[in-house]
């Protein structure tokens, strides 16, 4: 139905809808909005267009005065005039009133039938007076009606449909005249006329287009700001930011109430004021000159960019706080800055709490010291030096000796105490450029920078050495602490970190192993140490499975009556490759990677499989090491091989350290407690080498004390080793418990230690430890009547 259509389409067209002509669709709330917009345009053209009007109706009566038309010239014009002045004071007396908001299709309407009366009027007039009068009155007219549709055109361009008939209207008068007129000359100029509508009425569309988008922007806009406002205002209230604004001269155009509280300001004493003013660090003006952020904030001000988060400091009451600023330009519609806008937040205890984060993120928290993350940043930093300058550094390993023995003997508490005394005497040892960290418990590392020599690096570690080889008094104790450390060279050591710091642990290593209390430089071939002891690890592992373990079996005499009463069970490993492999070599290694458990066992089992063959009277006595009288399986391992073996477990004594006394002894009197109970003997080894204090003795229910072999060895030269020996055998006798002296070498020392009463002694002097075979030959003997090589060594 195009018909229908049409005339739908010539509806709208008449209440001012633009999508008619290609123009944009308003919705339903928007349009009032944007027809008062339009009416008000043609509303400002009118008084010129009824003076016009008026001022060419009288031209044209003037032009009309000689010819016989005069008089219907003046008839027309006593229309038009009066109607024209009627408009003019309508406009004239409605000139002050509040442009309106919004006006219905309506008003429309009445400018288009305005419109239409107008088109009317000056189309009749070339087809009234035309051709009425002279060449010279018809060219009066042409020029009046091009004047008078150029003037509507222009006038009524924000309304097409009335701009369209008031245009049309005096084009199709002035064709119709001039086609009445017949000549070829008049028809040309008659075109002429219709092409100028067309262009008129193409121009006056667009224009109208343009205007209503630019109003729906506009009205848009508005609307978006009334939401914004909206919406701040109750993040006003609600959030712990504040918003702010600036005018183009940048004072202060919002103050939120928040912001004033801040600035402990009443609200209207900051509108108006400079912003710079209101955000100055301090009051000394070269000071806030030299503010970084501050002159960043004011030249994004000034050349209109927006910011994000430029934190800025200011000076409140003499308090420094820290604020953090985002803002945006606000843009005017002709594209000029009239502002800024933005949210601002106190930061201060944010960023302290930030700062306090990332500060305990990359520093030991005891300490104070740099830790193992800002080490490793710092390495990198020292290596990227190197690259660029070929500025060569030392890297420090440093383990602190006796750690343990201070946390388990005195406790925490004062082992905290003492690295911080440790950290403290350290640092001072050292340049600023230096970087001391503490990486571990006991642990630290050192970038010695500028330590172009071994020679620079040596003496940096004696030192260090030196510091902590005299004792340290923490909590009133005096203790002993000592360091021993690894260096690696870079760039000769390595050139990257990871290298650096395996070759420093391996010096460290060797310092370990041959001696605390030293420093050691990395050497290439601890590289080949490292590589052999990972074999070793890797043949331990397969040992057992393999078979590869023995045990071999060292006398003890009672020193009395020099008879054996039992031995001390000593495991030996027979390497495929490397023999005979002696406990030093391979024990250390087996407690740190923990096959000590799985070894231990077999020992025990083996042992008393063992001591099943011999006579009832010899007793077995068996190792174990620290982390395997901790391990949780002990008991069971030893019940099941008395159960197993049928071995009376008297004839089972266990030997263990002072060192498992030291930590958790209540855990290790447990134990102790136990083994009594299953009917086994413990035995205190090595005594007198550990940390303990006699005061163990006391506590700890041992049935027998084990001298070292030390004080054996010095017994007869040293009269302070011979005082510790007396000593021991009288305490050892008042506490009920047996004691052995180990290592016994000599006659003299064998003799010596029977005069004070000394029970039992073991040493090379009585037997050397050997195979299962060889230690039953000497219990054989002694049952004969000859009596055994032990019995006449003792003898
Ligand atoms: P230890 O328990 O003090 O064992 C005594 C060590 O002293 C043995 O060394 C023995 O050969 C040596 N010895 C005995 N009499 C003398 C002497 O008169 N003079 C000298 N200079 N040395 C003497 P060995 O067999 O090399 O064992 C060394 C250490 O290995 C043992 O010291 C013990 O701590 C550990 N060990 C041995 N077997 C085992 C075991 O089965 N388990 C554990 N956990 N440790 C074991
Ligand atoms: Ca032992
Ligand atoms: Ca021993």
């Amino acid at each position: 139905m195009p018909g229908h259509r049409l005339l739908q389409a010539a509806r709208r067209a008449f209440d001012g809808d633009l999508a008619v002509f290609g123009g944009p669709d308003i919705v339903p709330g928007l349009a009032g909005r944007v027809r008062a917009a339009q009416i008000e345009v043609v509303h400002r053209y009118t008084p010129w267009m009824m003076v016009a009007c008026i001022t060419n109706a009288c031209v044209l009566v003037g032009a009309m005065a000689q010819t016989p038309k005069f008089l219907l010239a003046l008839v027309w014009a006593g229309f038009v005039c009066p109607a024209a002045a009627v408009i003019y004071v309508r406009w004239w007396s409605a000139r002050n009133a509040p442009p309106r908001s919004s006006v219905s299709p309506r008003a429309v309407h009445r400018t288009v039938v305005n419109a239409a009366i107008y088109g009317l009027a000056w189309g009749l007039a070339p087809i009234l007076f035309f051709s009425g009068g002279s060449q010279t009155t018809d060219l009066v007219i042409v020029c009046l009606c091009a004047g008078m549709m150029c003037g509507g055109a222009v006038a009524l361009s924000t309304i097409p449909v009335a701009a369209l008939v008031a245009t049309a209207g005096i084009s199709a008068g002035a064709a119709f005249a001039f086609l009445r007129a017949g000549d070829g000359l008049h028809v040309l100029v008659g075109v002429l006329l219709v092409s100028y509508t067309a262009v008129l009425v193409k121009s006056s569309l667009s224009h109208a287009n343009v205007f209503a988008a630019r109003m729906l922007g506009h009205i848009q806009g508005e609307q978006q700001r009334e939401v914004i406002g909206m919406l701040l205002c109750e993040f006003e209230e609600s959030a712990s930011d504040w918003l702010w604004e600036i005018d183009a001269s940048q004072r202060m155009v919002h103050v939120s109430a928040r912001l004033a509280a801040l600035m402990h300001c009443p609200m209207d004493a900051l509108v108006g004021k400079p912003f710079t003013e209101v955000i100055a660090p301090c009051a000394d003006a070269f000071e806030n000159m030299m503010n970084k952020e501050r002159v960043e904030l004011i030249a994004r001000l000034h050349e209109g960019s927006p910011f994000r988060n430029l934190a800025v400091s200011v000076v409140v009451r003499g308090e420094r706080r820290l604020w953090s600023l985002t803002g945006k330009p606000v843009w005017s519609v002709d594209g000029v800055i009239e502002g800024f806008r933005g949210v601002g937040t106190d930061v201060t205890e944010a960023r302290a709490a930030e700062e306090k984060i990332r500060h305990m993120a990359r520093h030991d928290a005891l300490t104070g010291l740099p830790n193992r993350v800002f080490f490793y940043d710092d390495l990198e930093t020292a290596l990227a030096r190197l690259k660029r300058s070929n500025e060569a550094f030392a890297v420090h390993c440093l383990d602190l000796d006796h750690m343990k023995e201070v946390n388990d003997s005195l406790g925490h508490a004062s082992g905290d105490a003492m690295l911080v005394a440790v950290a403290t005497r350290l640092r001072s040892l050292m340049t600023e450029k230096d970087t001391f960290a503490r990486v571990g418990g006991d642990e630290f590392a050192i970038i010695q920078a500028g330590a172009a020599s071994a020679e620079d690096a040596s003496i940096l570690a004696a030192n260090i050495v030196q510091c902590l080889a005299g004792p340290l008094v923490v909590n009133g104790a005096s203790i002993a602490l000592g360091a021993s450390i690894g260096i690696a060279m870079a760039p000769s050591d390595g050139t990257d970190a990871d290298t650096l710091l395996k070759n420093a642990d391996l010096a460290l290593y060797r310092t370990k192993h041959t001696g605390r209390g030293a420093f050691h430089f990395f050497e290439p071939e601890m590289n080949a140490r490292a590589r052999a002891r990972r074999q070793l690890e890797a043949d331990l592992r397969k040992a057992l499975q393999g078979n590869e373990f023995q045990l071999h079996y060292q006398p003890l005499i009672d020193v009395s009556s020099g008879r054996i009463s039992g031995c001390e069970a000593l495991l030996r490993w027979q390497h495929p490759q490397r023999g005979l492999v002696m406990p030093a070599d391979f024990i250390p290694l087996a407690e740190e990677t923990g096959l000590i458990v799985a070894i231990g066992a077999w020992v025990i089992r083996q042992a008393c499989w063992q001591a099943v063959t011999w006579p009832d009277d010899i007793r077995v006595a068996v190792n174990l090491s620290a982390v395997q009288f901790r391990s949780p399986g002990l008991l069971a391992v030893i019940r099941a091989a008395l159960a197993e073996t049928g071995l009376d477990a008297r004839r089972l004594e266990v030997e263990v350290t002072e060192s498992v006394l030291i930590s958790e002894k209540e855990t290790a009197e447990a134990i102790l407690g136990a083994l009594r109970l299953l009917g086994v003997r413990t035995a205190l080894d090595d005594f007198g080498t550990g940390y303990s204090s006699l005061s163990y003795l006391r506590q700890m229910p041992f049935d027998k004390i084990k001298i070292d072999r030390s004080f054996i060895n010095d017994l007869m030269t040293q009269p302070d080793c011979a005082a510790i020996v007396h000593a021991l055998i009288g305490l050892a006798g008042s506490l009920r418990m047996s004691i052995t002296a180990e290592g016994v070498e000599t006659h003299e020392q064998l003799t010596h230690l029977r005069e004070k009463g000394c029970g039992e002694a073991q040493g090379f002097l009585i037997g050397r430890p050997g195979p299962a075979a060889q230690f039953a030959a000497l219990i054989n003997a002694q049952s004969g009547t000859g009596g055994s090589a032990a019995e006449r060594a003792a003898a």
